[in-house]
């Protein structure tokens, strides 16, 4: 069987089915709503309290970051909308409580997942952990005790809720799979940070486990066996030792420069969303933000947030770093990531349509904020500030211009900020990565996006699942995009990084390193894994291999060649 590899790592041994009772949750009509709403309320106090010992006892075994997510689990619990619009069911309709929380929940996990992109899908993923969750008390039912187990154990599961991880014995939980989910939830998160091999997204798992099943899960390559023969046992015991002496080897490195073995000084950094991951950045020795990606601030809103309010993040993060870089990223929203309030109307093509550095031109009071708030912070440390989507020339000088405007205003304030702040572009259109010479001249840096530099050039929707097998940062077409955006970013003579998925893949990682990359910027928890793969490479004997890998006709090609090349480098892995 076969899933999406959310957590690396192997784990062998017996499953435990973490069954959930598949409640059927009937309308039914109740005399007394006033009671019936009191029933929910102490539901939803008792899952407060919960909710705030799973907080607590997360923030102390493992972090403040992967406690965040209980935090804004308890902030819903109180949110006057969600709770408002159940009490208002139950009274106004005289339904059973189980019943107005389900329906509330369902329409919010709707609208959610209709978004089809990631950080909305982990929203909706919390919606249904926290409904369920005040269900179960409602019912007064609940799941076995993940935090009892006999015996080490690989917890097999239709879903996986990050409360359910939450209470996993570390100790006792081999690994975990689940027939929903992905890479981006919130449960595969945690699951990262807790170091917990994982995969998602199963289909039929349930019909094919049953208890102490003999199981082997891969949570790189998503592959999942179920009582295999002792040859795959055996093979895979010897990459779990290796794999063992590979995560054991990376806490080395921590502390360390990023320099490669013949002495290429590399910067390495993180992509983060809000100053919460400022916790992993500095876990994982994050050498700077790579990327803010500020839409979170705007998410977690129900209004435009105001100037103050984003001027407070964004200097928070920026304090933290004490000096180091931060690139923030202006307004990214649109298209798949829509916000409610700007009532943004239906578009038959969003990721081509109204989004981003479009809207921010279009919108110049919304963009206007961001810039003031984002220079204002400037004054800080060391910000630069990245203009996402762009795909010409005409919509970098206009929001150049903006921001001159913007900086024009401030110094009539006589408001300070960083008079050398640099402002570079998202190369994520393949418009912008074939015109990069134009632009070099007209930028100070370039960011390589590409999760949606992939999509745009294979012309694959990032988010179909179903595409997923066409969407691969192996295409030779886009091997050919980035190169064209680092040779003409290095004979204009400007910085050019690389904050999409790409950066932190260790198979890809050399042939960028081959082709000139410099600047990588990911996932917190995958820097400590590239630190030690580039201080094990020499650029000099990878330029070679990057040319034949560009030289490739097909994505299955540069995978295989990348893959041959990560081995025959002898990383112990
Ligand atoms: C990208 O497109 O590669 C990128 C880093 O931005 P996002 O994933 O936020 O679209
Ligand atoms: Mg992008």
């Amino acid at each position: 069987m076969k899933g999406i590899g959310a957590s690396p790592g192997i784990a062998i041994g017996r499953a435990v089915i973490h069954w959930k009772e598949q409640i059927d949750i009937l309308r039914e009509f109740v005399e007394e709503p006033e009671r019936e709403l009191e029933r929910f309320r102490t539901a939803l106090e008792f899952a407060g309290e919960q909710i705030r010992e799973t907080y607590s006892r997360v923030l102390e075994s493992v972090g403040p970051g992967e406690a965040a997510i209980f935090r804004s689990h308890g902030m819903m619990l109180k949110d006057p909308d969600f709770v408002g619009q159940i009490e208002r069911m139950i009274l106004d309709g005289s339904v059973n409580a189980e019943w107005a929380v389900k329906q509330v929940a369902d329409s919010l996990i709707q609208i959610f997942e209709s978004m089809g992109n990631d950080y909305m899908k982990a929203r909706s993923d919390d919606v249904k952990d926290i409904s369920d969750r005040v269900i179960k008390l409602l019912l007064q039912v609940g799941g076995i005790d993940l935090s009892n187990l006999r015996e080490p154990s690989i917890i097999v599961a239709r879903e996986l809720t990050p409360s359910d991880i939450s209470q996993m014995d570390r100790e006792m939980t081999l690994g975990m799979v689940s027939e929903t989910g992905g890479k981006t939830s919130h449960t595969a998160i945690l699951a990262r940070t807790l170091e917990i091999p994982a995969v998602m997204g199963v289909r039929k798992l349930l019909d094919e486990v049953e208890n102490d099943d003999l199981m082997i899960i891969d949570g790189e390559t998503g592959q999942v066996f179920v009582n295999p023969d002792g040859e795959t046992v055996e093979r895979y015991r010897e990459r779990l030792d290796r794999y063992e002496c590979f995560r054991k080897s990376l806490t080395e490195v921590r502390g360390m420069k990023t320099v490669t073995l013949d002495g290429v000084e590399i910067e390495l950094e993180a992509n983060v969303a809000s100053p919460k991951d400022l916790d992993d950045v500095f876990k994982n020795d994050g050498e700077g933000v790579g990327l803010y990606r500020t839409e979170f601030l705007y998410f977690d809103s129900s209004l435009l947030p105001p100037e103050d309010t984003q001027f407070e993040q964004y200097r928070d993060v920026v304090v933290a770093m004490t000096g180091r870089p931060v690139v923030i990223r202006t307004l990214d929203i649109g298209g798949d990531k829509k916000l409610d309030y700007l009532s943004i109307p239906e578009e038959q093509n969003p990721f081509l349509g109204y989004r981003a550095i479009r809207l921010c031109l279009d919108r110049q009071e919304i963009f206007k904020v961001q810039l003031r708030a984002i220079l204002r912070a400037s004054a800080f440390g060391q910000v630069r500030i990245l203009f996402p989507m762009i795909s010409s020339l005409e919509e970098l000088r206009s929001a150049k211009a903006i921001l001159e405007e913007t900086k024009e205003d401030l110094r009539s304030l006589g408001v300070p900020f960083d008079e050398s702040i640099q402002s570079g572009i998202m190369v994520e259109v393949p418009s912008a990565a074939i015109l990069s010479d134009h632009f070099a001249r007209e930028t100070d840096f370039f960011s390589i996006g590409t999760n949606d530099l992939i999509q745009y050039a294979v012309a694959v929707d990032r988010g179909n699942e179903k595409l997923s097998h066409l969407y691969s940062q192996y295409h030779p077409a886009v091997l050919r995009l980035i190169k064209t955006v680092l040779d003409n970013g290095k004979a204009a003579g400007i910085r050019v990084g690389m904050c999409g998925e790409s950066a932190g893949d260790p198979k890809l990682i050399p042939i960028l390193l081959g082709m000139g990359l410099t600047e990588f910027s990911m996932n917190p928890s995958s820097i400590l894994q590239a630190r030690w793969i580039l201080r094990n490479l020499r650029k000099g004997d990878l330029e070679e291999a990057a040319l034949k890998a560009l030289s490739l006709g097909t994505a299955e090609e540069v995978e295989e060649y990348c893959s041959r090349l990560l081995q025959t480098l002898n990383l112990c892995r």
